[in-house]
């Protein structure tokens, strides 16, 4: 793979850091990070990933100085809202780093309406676009970090912020009341690629999606008597047409699968009721479709 460069940037320390880093090595790009670096050289592909801050990854993108990043949907957006020459588009959905962007005020506040009140945010180009959209008055203070503290110190009414458990909200008091947009990490890319540097593109793209899909997937091996075969397939989650192999006890099959959707516990129970035994799950490391 990789005959033409093609370059990556993620995020150098944070909260993308470490799966942005697990999903190229999963996909078989072998690299190295070490102290300051800003570039490490993958060693097998021909492929340099950028170590950078996450809010660096759009504007580098899309001056085309990396052919593609990994950062999460709420900085491009934003980015987006704000600076015209942020073009990168986003082509893969990661799954890692879900959170939403929402407003939220303390549990004492009586605020019913975001008209007329003062927003404190670090993603006021999102939270304008929202306010024009609901035909709202209302002013964005911009703050770059413990935006949470701000509806105490008489700076703001509410804030809009992102959350993704709400520990910190509850930390400090604070109730989510409205959504703005749900978020998670993303592949964005450049917007023009020469014909050979797509073909690496999408075959990249194709590696990580088999990476993606893995992650989700069980594969299950499971016996059963033949006259239950098909009630226990129906139940194997998101299998595609299992393998149903022949066992030396004439009554009884062996069926495999591969499942697409997670496999819990309950599920488990379930085939057991219904005639299965020795119920093996397990992990799949790449699917290649
Ligand atoms: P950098 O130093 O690279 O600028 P940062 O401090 O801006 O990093 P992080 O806190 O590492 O950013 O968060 C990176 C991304 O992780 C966020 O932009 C968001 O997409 C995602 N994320 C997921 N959950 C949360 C959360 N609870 N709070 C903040 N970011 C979250
Ligand atoms: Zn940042």
């Amino acid at each position: 793979m990789n005959s033409q460069k093609i370059t990556i940037a993620i995020q150098k320390k944070g909260r993308l850091f470490d799966n942005s880093k697990d999903l190229l090595l999963k996909s078989g790009i072998k690299f190295t990070t070490s102290g300051e670096k800003l570039l490490a050289r993958s060693s097998n592909t021909n492929i340099d990933i950028l170590l950078v801050r996450d809010d660096d990854i759009p504007s580098l993108v899309s001056k085309g100085v990396a052919d593609l990043g990994i950062v999460g949907q709420n900085v491009l957006a934003e980015q987006a809202a704000t600076n015209k020459q942020i073009v990168a588009k986003e082509i893969l959905s990661l799954g890692f780093s879900k959170c939403r962007l929402s407003f939220a005020k303390p549990l004492t506040s009586k605020l019913r309406s975001l008209k007329n009140k003062s927003i404190a945010t670090s993603y006021p180009g999102l939270v304008k676009k929202y306010l024009v959209k609901n035909n709202l008055k209302s002013n964005v203070i911009k703050i770059n970090g413990s935006v949470e503290l701000t509806p105490y110190i008489g700076i703001a009414d509410c804030i809009c912020d992102l959350i993704s458990s709400g520990a910190t909200l509850e930390a400090n008091n604070l109730i989510e009341f409205k959504h703005l947009m749900d978020s998670q990490a993303v592949l964005i890319a450049k917007t023009k690629f020469h014909d050979i540097e797509r073909i690496d593109v999408l075959n990249l793209i194709r590696r990580f999606e088999g990476v993606i899909n893995a992650a989700e997937s069980k594969y299950v091996m499971l016996n059963a008597d033949l006259s239950s075969a098909d009630k226990i397939c129906k139940l194997l989650p998101g299998a595609d047409s299992p393998t149903i192999i022949p066992l030396q006890e004439k009554s009884k099959v062996a069926i495999h699968a591969l499942c697409s959707e997670p496999v819990f516990w309950e599920t488990m129970e379930k085939l057991k009721k219904n005639g299965a035994s020795s119920i093996l799950v397990m992990p799949v490391e790449k699917i290649l479709n």
